[in-house]
């Protein structure tokens, strides 16, 4: 593909296969719509998967952060401290809690949390840590973990890009927190359509995320009807953040395929860098050594970035911004007083950030397409 195609290359996709829509409509064809089976072999399907001891599936990834926040009784009073470089659903459920969100400055060759960006906000009042594995890449988690117990607070993980992704121990994401967040919306590392899930090692905080997710009643309607009783007690206060077994089955099916997803992914990134690394107006993230990107986006880093924005858009290739910083968007300075240049290393990124298409079935014509426009524009720069 040399010249422009038809229509615009989206930044991100989802594969859907015959398997999947097969699954799905087993589903349908079945007695439990939700809360039934399905959900129970994509719980023990993401656990093994992610190498943790029990995974709970929820309706979106916000609700996972938040139903993490629940667990640990987080709300007035506490503090949870996030970076600002990440989706605004981070910093809302700290807020939804009745907790404060502190929000904090990122390493500026990964955009990732370190220690050293986290430690000057830890105060009496800090409760948690919630780590973003920004594009896929995981955080360094050990050294977090060490930060967190000497300080007692725990360490959570919004995991929404890095389903996949392995940290330099060889310990796959999923099992490196207390808990951990994912997200299954269309563009992640799999889809359920809409969906979350945590993962935990902990029994008693796994406990009170079912709770959470279905009203703070302590039966759900499948283990009452396993043992014959109505009787129910709401124990704490719920919500219903439940996946239906349609979105499970969807999951358990993409799983699956995870592996295969994630191999397509990484010739993709692999293809980019090999050809961006060395243009001299185009910065690429530094990737951690020894760690597995799950490359859920491919930001690259340019001085003018409105104009290269509209001029690859003008080209039909669908490029995206990750993110504005939380600390910039209106709510957050009108209710938390933030004030631009309070951290400088994620607002000089949000500045030259651009996505680059990526997601399993690009097709390698498009994406040496979209690098040759890219070069096209950089060397006239
Ligand atoms: C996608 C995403 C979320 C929210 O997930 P939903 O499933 O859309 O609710 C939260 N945090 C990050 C970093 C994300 O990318």
């Amino acid at each position: 593909m040399s010249s422009k195609p038809e229509d615009l290359i989206p930044y991100g996709h989802q594969t859907i296969t015959d398997a999947d829509i097969e699954s799905v409509i087993n589903v349908l064809k079945s007695n439990w719509l939700t809360t039934g089976p399905a959900i129970t072999r994509f719980e023990e399907k993401l656990a093994a998967f992610t190498q943790s001891s029990d995974a709970v599936a929820l309706n979106s990834g916000t609700a996972a952060l938040h139903a993490m926040l629940n667990a640990l009784n987080i709300g007035e009073g506490d503090e949870v401290i996030i970076p600002t470089m990440t989706f605004v659903a981070t910093a809302n459920v700290v807020v939804w809690q009745g907790a404060t969100p502190v929000l904090c400055d990122v390493d500026s060759d990964t955009l990732l949390v370190t220690p050293e960006t986290i430690e000057p906000h830890i105060t009496s009042r800090t409760k948690a840590i919630i780590a973003v594995d920004y594009a896929g890449q995981p955080c360094d988690y050990p050294a977090l973990h060490a930060l967190s117990e000497k300080h007692g607070i725990a360490l959570l993980s919004d995991a929404c890009h890095s389903l996949g992704s392995i940290d330099a121990n060889g310990k796959k994401v999923g099992s490196l927190a207390l808990m951990t967040a994912f997200s299954f919306h269309p563009v992640k590392s799999i889809t359920t359509a809409e969906g979350g899930a945590i993962t935990t090692n902990d029994p008693e905080l796994s406990k009170r995320i079912r709770q959470f997710r279905n009203h703070g009643i302590d039966l759900d309607a499948r283990q009452r009807e396993t043992s014959k009783t109505w009787r129910y007690q709401m124990t704490q206060l719920g919500l219903n953040y439940r996946m239906s077994d349609i979105h499970a089955a969807l999951g358990v099916s993409q799983l699956s395929q995870l592996p295969e997803f994630l191999k397509k992914r990484q010739r993709i990134a692999d293809k980019y860098r090999q050809n961006l690394s060395s243009e001299k107006n185009i910065q690429l993230l530094k990737v951690r050594n020894h760690i597995t990107h799950a490359n859920h986006l491919f930001p690259i880093r340019v001085p003018q970035r409105d104009a290269m924005y509209g001029w690859l858009r003008s080209q039909n290739i669908g490029v995206n911004v990750h993110y504005m910083p939380v600390h910039l968007h209106p709510y957050y300075q009108r209710m938390f007083n933030y004030r631009t240049d309070m951290f400088p290393a994620a607002e000089t990124a949000f500045n030259e950030l651009i996505s680059l298409p990526i997601f399993p079935d690009l097709q390698h014509d498009a994406v040496s397409y979209i690098i040759e426009r890219i070069i096209h524009y950089s060397v006239k720069q």
